[in-house]
This record gives C-alpha cells, structure tokens and sequence, in this order.
C-alpha cells in the first residue's frame, strides 16, 4: 500500500505540473505574453507549449517526487495500475485525491503568478472545441489509450523503463500539436479540472472525466488480457527510492557482457531461480539450487497461474524427507523440491483463468489428482491409487522456489486480511479434513451432539485441531508432554480450553475423574498413545480421529480384549485421515478468520520461526527440532505488499 510519502509527492508532482503547463500556455496564448508578438505562427507556438508541458512531466518522473510517488500525476494512469492490480482501491483513490487537489493548488499559484495574463487563457482550462463534446470525447479516449498502452509497455520491459517518461513525453508532445485544435489534448482529469474550478470553467468538464478514464480502462484491460499484470506501478521504478506499489516485478535489466554471452551459448536459455532440494531416501541431502523458472504457459490451455511464492512451513514431513526417510523424487528426476505448507501471491493468470487475479493471495492444495474415482471428483485426498502424488513431498515438485505455475483449481485464494496468517492454512486443511470427517462419520447416530474433545499432542496440528474444536463450541482438553507453563499451554488456554501435561496425569484418569471424550483428535506422531487412547478415553458412540504420520517400525504389546470389548459394546470409531480437499481449505479459510477475531494476535504466536530467505534452509531444518518451536517457516520472498 502507498504511504503518505508517496501520495505527498504525487500532490507535489502534480502541482508543479499544473503551475508548469498553465505557465507554458500563458506565455504561448497569454494576451500581452511577448512571445505571442514575436512568433506570429499560431502552429509553431503549440509546438513550443506541446513540448514545454510534455517536457515538464517528464522532468517531474525523473525528478526525486517521480521516483517516490512513481510519477502517475494523473487519475487515468492510476486507474490502469489499479486494473493491472499494482496498488489497492484505497491507495487508488488516495492517489487521484492527491492528483486532484495538486492540479488545484498548481492552477491556483499559476493564477496568482500570472493575474490577467493566466485569466485570459481561463487559467489552461481545456474546452471541446473542433467538433464538439463527442468529437473530444472520441479523441480524449483514443488518446489516452494510446499513452497508457504506451507506459505499460515500456513500465514492463526493465529494458524499457528508464525510456517510458521520455517516449511518453514524445508521444504527448506530438498528440498536442496535433490534436490540441479539438479537446486542448488534457488525457488527464485533474489536469483538466484544477484549471476549471480555480477559472470557474465548467463547460465540457464531464468529457475529460469520463473519456481519460474510459481509455485508460481499455488500455489496462487489454494489457491485463495480453500479459496478466505489469511489472511494476512507477514510471520509473528506481531501486533507491522504496518501490510500495504491490507485487513489484521489476527486475533491473541483465548488464551487457551477460548478455552478449548469453546471447553466445544459447539463443533461448530459460531464466532461472533458487530452490531448495533433496535427494530423495539419501539423508541431510537439503540443499540450494538453481532451477528453471516456471512461466504461466507452462499449463496448457491457458488455465496457468504464475504464483511468486511468499512464505513455506515446514513440519515433521519435512524433517522425515531430509533425513531420507520419506520421499520421492517426480518421474524421470533425481532431486525433489521440498515444502508443502505454502502463501503466495498471484502474479500472472493465463487468458482462460477467471478464478483468481494477479495479486490474489493464495495457498496451494497439496495433493494433485491420480486417477481414481476419488481424483477425478476432485478428493485426491481420498486416492485409492498406491503411489500418490503430494507436492514437495511425493512425485511432484513443492514449493520452496521462489515461482511455481498452477492451475486454479488446487489454488485456495486467501483474504488480504490473514496475511500474516495464512502459512498456517495447510496444517489448518489437514485437521479441519479430521474433523469434518469425524461429524461427517457420526451422522451414522442421526443425533450427534459431542460436548467434550480432547487432543492428543500440543504441537502445530494439536493447537489447531484445538482451535477448530473450541470455534465449534466443544469443550476441549488437550494433553502434551510438557509441564506447563509454557507457549503452548498458553495457547491452549488463551482459546479456552485446558492444558494437561501427560508427564502429571494420565488421559485415561482424566476421562476416569471428569467425563470421557465424544471426539478424540490424535496428533503427537507416538503411535502407542493410539492404543492408549483406545482405551477408556472415548465416550460410548465416540469418535477417535488418528491423523499421525508414524514413518517408523515401533511395536507395542496392546491389551486387545479390552479395546476389542469397549469398541464393540460402546458403538465406538477409529478412524484415519490424511491431506485435505478443496472443502477443507476453505473450511480452514474460516476457522482462521474466527480465530483471529475472536482472539487476536493468537495465530501470530503460533510462528514462533521465520527464517530470513531460501539460502538459510539449514537454520529452518534446526530449528525444527528445538524447543518452543511451533510453525518454523521460510520467508521466500522479501514481502513489499
Ligand atoms: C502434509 C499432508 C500430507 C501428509 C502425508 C503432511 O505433512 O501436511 O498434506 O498428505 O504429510 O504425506
Ligand atoms: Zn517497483
């Protein structure tokens, strides 16, 4: 979002501007100006005005106010940023208020400089004049058009950039002379309506509201059907001045020996970009990597999705991959990149993507489609298929690279608001799936009403599982190893449920003193505790919910009749769960957003880790492991949003 930095200086440019172009017409039109005696030819005069006020605009994208506020000085420029999705509604229309009131207070001073002299030439107001109103209505639009696709595409090519206010410049010089005999060539609303009301010259006013606007509009949504977005929102994007515009893209342009070499050795070599990578089954194999960059047309169809990936989680799974327990490389390849748990930023749609836009937040499903019945309808989760297909973890690459190309349909777009949250969503899918089975399950009982939960296991799942069970109102009561207090019994007890340390008691004694449990959530990754849990912790028609990767061999001597007895006679469930579909991010979606307004401030504090870039991947695997840790995640991408 723009500061007020930005929008002060887009004031400033703008009124400098206005002040600057009303000078020009004063000295070219100006009754009394002596250069009107001393060049008679009325043409050669606009040519002189046309290039003073281009030339002034560029100066002022060049100058220091350019750079910071990125130059727009006119509504009509911003609107197309705002369609290409560079900056927010409300920075938008903070940035047509500053262009607004600038043109005004340029006008103003003009006036005041100028008295008569600025009167006589109603203070540069500009009037549909050759042809009328539809005839400056039809040029105003076709030539804001024409300046607008001009910036998008010189602001898209880092190559370009530095040329856009010079060609820009050219481009408005030429249309003035030309044109100025119709509308006075404005392509911009405030400047045409500070000199209106500072001159009180109402007539015609709507035409260079209406017809800039309806150019730029056309000019955005063209350019948006070409090429997605655009790279950055500024005229001119220098790296000295902070670049707030959203999804900046901007790249400087690769210096010339690299290019002549590149040039040399291959004449279409790919970009590239950093990942993090394993060896599948060969232990602490974690390492960086350059690899391809991925591009929209990557999926056919026009159905891709170019996602710039802005924060990856990690968790157990990803412990098990790096010490080549788990894992596999996609077909044909010997490295898998790993990181499953992902936040990224649209950046680029193909023509036939309706479901999100560049600057759409999103989380990526991480389950792709085999070919079982359960694929096909969507629930890959569900894939009775022996070799499934999980990103970052299983034949597919995941997302701890700085790009990746998607289709929508495995996209989970996520509101602005959980920004800051929403790393989160993944394991959030994985136990709301659990849990949405679990009542999906107990509709065998026709009425169902559980009242008391207990979780199994504090870490990230344990605390989410408990988050998602008090949001439905169950009381709820989950256990860790740990003696409180601590982060993590803080959590549980901040959202209201109670913490027991299993070091002091038992589930079992719990159940035993204040009532057994109607949904049970298993999540400590210790399978014994499942046979534990079996016994005497459930409720009579009770549900038992394991969601426990156990990647290793452990055994455990079980007291069978027992459980087979207490399972038989009370009605009772078990049951596994594993990944999510569709319907379980967008649950989870929900249940972050109630958290969050119910207790704000709790989900922040579940990430305990961020790790600073790809290139500290190591510190992120240590930190797995140590203590206080709950969500250790990888900042992939510098955040400019
Ligand atoms: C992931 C799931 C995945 C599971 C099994 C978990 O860590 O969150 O999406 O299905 O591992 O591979
Ligand atoms: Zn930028």
């Amino acid at each position: 979002m723009v500061g007020w930095r930005e929008v002060a200086a887009e004031f400033a440019g703008t009124a400098l501007l206005l002040l600057l172009a009303v000078s020009a017409i004063v000295a070219g039109f100006a009754a009394g100006s002596p250069i009107v005696g001393a060049v008679p030819d009325e043409y050669l005069r606009r040519l002189m005005t046309g290039v003073l006020i281009a030339a002034a605009a560029a100066g002022i994208v060049y100058s220091p106010l350019g750079r910071i506020s990125g130059g727009h000085l006119n509504p009509a420029v911003t609107t197309g940023f705002w369609v290409l999705g560079k900056l927010t509604s409300g920075s938008a229309l903070r940035y047509a208020a500053a262009q607004v009131a600038g043109a005004t207070t340029g006008a103003l001073v003009a006036l005041l400089v100028w008295g008569h002299a600025a009167v006589s030439v109603r203070v540069g107001a500009t009037v549909p004049r050759l042809g009328g109103a539809a005839a400056a209505l039809g040029a105003e639009t076709l030539m804001t058009f024409l300046l607008l696709t001009l910036i998008f595409t010189f602001v898209d090519h880092p190559r370009l950039m530095p040329f856009t206010a010079a060609s820009t410049a050219l481009l408005v010089a030429v249309l003035m002379l030309a044109e100025a005999p119709v509308s006075g060539t404005s392509l911009n609303p405030a400047r045409s309506f500070g000199p209106a009301l500072v001159g009180a010259t109402w007539t015609g006013l709507w035409v260079y509201v209406v017809a800039p606007t309806l150019g730029a509009l056309a000019a955005a949504l063209l350019h948006r059907h070409r090429r997605g977005t655009v790279a950055c929102g500024k005229l001119l994007h220098d790296n000295a001045y902070r670049c707030r515009f959203l999804n900046c893209a901007y790249t400087p342009p690769r210096d010339r020996v690299q290019r002549l070499r590149r040039h040399h050795y291959s004449r279409r070599e790919q970009p590239k970009m950093k990942a993090i990578a394993v060896y599948p089954g060969k232990a602490d194999s974690a390492h960086l990597t350059d690899v391809p960059r991925p591009a929209v047309t990557d999926v056919p169809g026009g159905h891709g999705v170019l996602v710039r990936v802005l924060r990856v989680g990690l968790d157990g799974t990803d412990k098990e991959i790096n010490a080549g327990e788990y894992g596999t490389a996609p077909a044909g390849e010997d490295i898998l990149i790993t990181g499953h748990e992902s936040l990224g930023v649209v950046e680029e749609v193909g023509p036939a993507v309706s479901e999100v836009r560049p600057g759409d937040l999103v989380v990526a499903r991480v389950r792709r489609a085999g070919g079982s019945l359960y694929d096909l309808i969507d629930t890959p989760d569900m894939t009775d298929d022996e070799a499934y297909f999980e990103h970052g973890i299983s034949r597919v690459h995941g997302f701890l690279r700085e790009y990746y190309a998607e289709e929508p349909r495995y996209l989970i777009p996520v509101p602005a608001a959980l920004r800051h949250v929403a790393v989160l969503l993944e394991p959030t899918s994985v136990a709301e799936k659990g849990i949405l089975q679990a009542y999906d399950i107990q509709r065998r009982l026709k009425v169902w009403h559980p009242s008391r939960a207990a979780v199994l296991g504090a870490g990230t799942i344990g605390l989410l599982a408990t988050m998602i069970l008090r949001n439905r109102g169950l009381e709820v009561t989950t256990f860790g190893l740990e003696q409180a207090p601590y982060l993590n019994s803080e959590l549980v007890e901040a959202i209201g449920a109670s913490y027991v340390s299993t070091r002091q008691t038992s589930p079992a004694q719990v159940a035993a003193e204040g009532g057994a449990f109607d949904l049970v959530f298993e999540a400590t990754g210790y399978s014994p505790i499942v046979f534990d849990a079996m016994c005497g912790l459930l409720a009579k028609n009770g549900v038992l919910i394991l969601s426990s990767v156990t990647g290793g061999m452990r055994r455990s001597e079980v007291p069978s009749d027992a459980i087979n007895l207490d399972f038989v006679l009370g009605n009772k469930v078990m049951f596994g769960t594993v990944n999510a579909s569709r319907e379980h991010f967008e649950e989870g979606v929900r249940d972050l957003a109630v958290a969050e307004a119910r207790t704000p401030g709790w989900l922040s504090r579940l990430l305990t880790h961020p790790i600073p870039g790809l290139d500290r991947y190591a510190d992120a695997l240590t930190a797995l492991g140590e203590p206080g840790a709950i969500k250790v995640y990888v900042e992939v991408s510098p955040d400019n949003v």
